[in-house]
Formats: C-alpha cells, structure tokens, sequence
C-alpha cells in the first residue's frame, strides 16, 4: 500500500499538516483490512496505491468545472479508477488496471484532490484541527474510490459510520477535536503582525505572455488557474502571496505598463509606477527566447532605477532554449540596469521558481506580516462578494445570526462594455447568491420584516461589491435554511446531494 502525496500548494507546511500522511497511510491499510472491501483487490502481489493532490483553491474550482460541470471550490475531489460499489468490485481486475513501476507491481486505485484553503476554513468552522479536517477529506474520498457514496440518505449513512469508525480506529475521534484546537490552529502559530525576518511587496513586471500568470500559479499551486486579478479592487493589484514560516512575499501587478502606444498610456503608466513604488522589489520577467531587451523592459529597468528599488532579472522559459543562449540574454540585460542577480527559470515546469523566491524573499526588509497566513492566493472577487455580503449580514443582525450562516455565490456572470478591451473592462456584474442559515427562526430574522432586513442587507452589500469591482452591480439574495448545515453540510452540498431546502 502506499500513499503518494503531492503538494503543489506550498502553504500547507509540515507543522500545519501534523502527521497526514502518517494518518491517511494508517486509514488506508485499516480500510483495505476490512472485510466489506473485496479481497480480490488485494489479491496478488500488486501494491494498492493512492495519489494524494494539495491544490489551491483556483484549480480545484477549474477541476470542478471541467468534470463535474460545477463553477464552485470544493474540498476534496476523487477519482477513483477502478469500477467499485460499496467496496465490492463490480467487474474483473485485467492486466492494464496494473501498473509497473521499477520493477514493482502497483494497482492504482485513484486520485484525491484536496484544497488545504478550503479544508483550514471548514476546520475553523467545526472548531476542529486542520490535521483533523485534512485526515477526514482524505478518508472520506478513500471511502469513494472504494465505491461508497452519499446518493441516498442509506447510502450516506453507511459511508459516514464507516468514515467515523476509521476516524476513531486511527486516533482522531471527534472528541479529540477540541483538545486540538487551541494547539494547532494556524492563526495562533502565525498571528498577523508576527514580526517575520523578510516580508514585503514585489512588482512582477513584464510584456504579454511571458509567462507572469504561469509564475504565479506555480508559486501558488494553483497550476491549473489563471490568475486574473482585475485592477481597482479593494485589494488592489494583489495578484499572489506566498507565505514560508518566515517570510511572506506579496506579489503585486503592475497594469498596463505593456501598452504605452494605447490612448490610456500615460494614465496606466502612472498607475505602474505607483505600483512599483510601493513594492519592495520588482522582478523583471525577460523570454529567454530573446535576447535584446525592447521597449517593456527598457521601462521596467528605468523605472526601477528612478525608484531606486532592487530589480531581479528571471529569464523565464528557460526549458525552450539552450544555456548557451542564454548568455547574449545576460549580456544585454545586465546594460540597461544593475540586477541583483539573474535566475534563469521555467514557470511552466517549475524550475528555478525556488531559487527565484529565495532571492526575492532575501531582498524583502524584516517586517510584520501583513496578510494573515490562510490568505495563500488572491481572493477572487467572487470569494470577496461572499465576505462582503457576510460581513453585512453580521453588521445588520447584531449577532443574533451565528457565524454558522453561510453565504455561497451560485453565479456571478459578467457583462463586458461593447468597446471593451480586455475582460476588466465590465458593464454589469450580476450576482446570485445564497445566505445558508440553519434554523427557520434564522431565516425570518434574515427576511426582516417585509424583506426590509434582506433589502438592507444586499444594498450595503452591493454597494461594498461596486467598490471592490468598480462595477455597477446586480446582486440577488436568497436565504435558505439547511438544518444540518453545521452537520458537513459542504460535503453533502459540494457532492451533489442536495438536502431538501425550505
Ligand atoms: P502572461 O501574459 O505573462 O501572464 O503569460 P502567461 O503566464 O499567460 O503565459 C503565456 C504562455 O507562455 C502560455 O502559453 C504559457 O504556457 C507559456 N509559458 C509560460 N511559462 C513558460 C515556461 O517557463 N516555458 C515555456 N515553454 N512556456 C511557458
Ligand atoms: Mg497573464
């Protein structure tokens, strides 16, 4: 048996994650020992194998679309690959469904995919650890691609025992939770304003295409998204942070310094520059597919060296091109500014990101860290409108609605300007979006009377939404009440299943 974990979100660290792979190891051998799963998948010398997926929250929402058809960040995903149900084998193992690797026999049973972000804010949400949320995600999907599920209230309930009684048998009952908390809360190892030897605010300059974006994502495990940050958000041109128990980089856009020809110039120009300005160090990204600097990077470099801020050179796209190539690159770069050093990188297959980053982050002064530690990518404006309209729902309801209350966007659609130029340049953005409660007493208290509550509490919120957008915008409340919704009700939601709303 063996479990084969790949964290390409580089925010669940080793102190966060506890023994994870320890746990989910013994949850599996446990799992595979019981007698409701068919001995013949243990049959022969084959080891049962497990890939186990730390995603960021963009792409487990990419995943989401691309197989379930569903616009939404979920906390766990499971493809299993053999064709199972309720344990059983539903039709002979043949040779393919073996694999050989080094020699050694292996039977894949399946991929997990789970998003550290989600899982830390649902742990806080049950008042339980993150190791213990992380653990029951996984067990939970080893139960899928073991062919269990929660279609039906029957079969929900035979997969919930059987995942509560791995839980148990592997030491973490529910009763452990809320000793556990208070140890291992991640807010309380990294308070904001901890004062950390590097932290601070980096400019990521460079032309179209390349391959800003790609660094981005791999910086932020998010390998599958594309991190669109619009400008004049609230938290303006905050596209990525990185945290390292350490050090935290915030990686900042600077708009429209690739378009000095177009009417807007001087305008985006400026706003570059301010952007620049305010960060602690800029990075140049040069196509090491060419050599000679133009006119993008001739700017960057002088506008580094008016602000007299440190500049780094990473020639990305490093896999394209031979080393030697390289060099009339360096030659020609290193006259139009003093880099502090140049690091030649792939963005596509993550080589020389590390590197990249340890320059960067030896660059940045000692300061507080200015982002609590949860905050490991941009937010995307959907995630914020969510926050926007909870936090008016707190300010309107004096506390008589618990923090249970959730709010999902179930769509938000944007309408472009019939000029527009790019994606940023919106009409309208329209938001539906759903406040969860758990007690119909909730939900009248939500209402208001006459709806007069709701009203006030989707215009504060929708004002805040045009703010942050700089957009007019349409938003659409509505309050449903889920009983259980405390009671795992993302699992049940984000699954399909669907209880009934009142
Ligand atoms: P941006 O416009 O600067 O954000 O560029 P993108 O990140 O969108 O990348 C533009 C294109 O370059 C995409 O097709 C990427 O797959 C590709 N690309 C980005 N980084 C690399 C790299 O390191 N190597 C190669 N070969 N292609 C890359
Ligand atoms: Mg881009």
């Amino acid at each position: 048996m063996s479990i084969t974990l790949e964290n390409k979100t580089r925010t669940f660290t080793k102190n966060e994650a506890g023994d994870f792979v320890s746990y989910v190891e013994k949850a599996l051998s446990l799992l595979l020992s019981m007698d409701y799963i068919d001995p013949l998948i243990r049959e022969g010398d084959a080891e049962i194998s497990v890939d186990i997926r730390l995603v960021g929250s963009d792409a487990i929402r990419k995943l989401n679309l691309q197989y379930r058809e569903k616009d939404k960040v979920t906390d766990v995903l499971s493809f299993p690959i053999l064709d199972m149900n309720d344990g059983k084998l539903q039709s002979k193992l043949m040779p393919y469904d073996f694999s050989y690797i080094e020699g050694k026999k292996y039977l894949p049973v399946g991929d997990v995919v789970i998003c550290p972000e989600r899982a830390r804010k649902q742990a806080l949400e049950y008042g339980h650890s993150m190791e213990r949320e992380m653990v029951f995600l996984a067990v939970h999907s080893l139960l899928h691609l073991m062919g269990f599920d929660h279609e039906n209230g029957k079969d929900e309930e035979l997969m919930f025992s059987k995942q509560e009684e791995i839980m148990t048998e592997i030491g973490l009952p529910r009763s452990s939770d809320v000793a556990l908390l208070n140890i291992e809360s991640s807010e309380d190892e990294h308070p904001v304003g901890e004062v950390l030897s590097h932290c601070g605010y980096c400019a990521l300059v460079g032309r179209p295409n390349v391959g800003k974006s790609t660094l981005l994502n791999t910086i932020s495990g998010m390998k599958l998204a594309i991190v669109s940050h619009k400008p004049q958000t609230t938290r303006n041109n905050i596209q990525a942070i990185y945290n390292k128990d350490d050090a935290q980089v915030i990686f900042v856009d600077t708009p429209g310094i690739h378009r000095p020809q177009s009417k807007l110039a001087e305008f985006m120009v400026d706003s570059s520059f301010r952007a620049a300005k305010g960060a602690d160090v800029i990075v140049l990204m040069a196509d090491g597919r060419f050599p000679k600097p133009a006119n993008v990077e001739m700017r960057a470099a002088e506008m580094a060296i008016k602000l007299k801020k440190p500049i780094i050179l990473a020639v990305n796209k490093a896999d394209a091109v031979t080393k030697e190539s390289l060099l009339p690159l360096i030659a020609n770069y290193s006259k139009i500014a003093d880099f502090v050093d140049i690091v030649p990188i792939s963005a596509l297959k993550d080589d020389g990101v590390d590197e990249l980053m340890d320059v960067i982050i030896s660059k940045l002064p000692s300061a507080p860290r200015y982002f609590p530690i949860e905050e490991v990518t941009d937010q995307s404006e959907r995630e914020i409108s969510a926050e926007l309209i909870r936090e008016q729902i707190l300010h309107y309801t004096n506390e008589e609605i618990p923090h249970g209350t959730a709010v999902e966007i179930d769509a938000f659609e944007e309408e472009l300007k019939d000029d527009a130029e790019d994606s940023y340049d919106r009409s309208l953005i329209k938001i539906h979006a759903s406040i969860i409660c758990e007690r119909d007493s909730h939900k009248s208290i939500l209402l208001g009377k006459n709806g007069q509550m709701i009203k006030r509490i989707g215009t504060a919120a929708r004002e805040n939404i045009e703010k942050m957008t700089d957009c007019k915008v349409f938003l659409d409340l509505h309050v449903k009440v889920r009983k259980d919704w405390k009671n795992r009700q993302v699992f049940l939601d984000e699954f399909g299943y669907k209880k009934k709303e009142e």
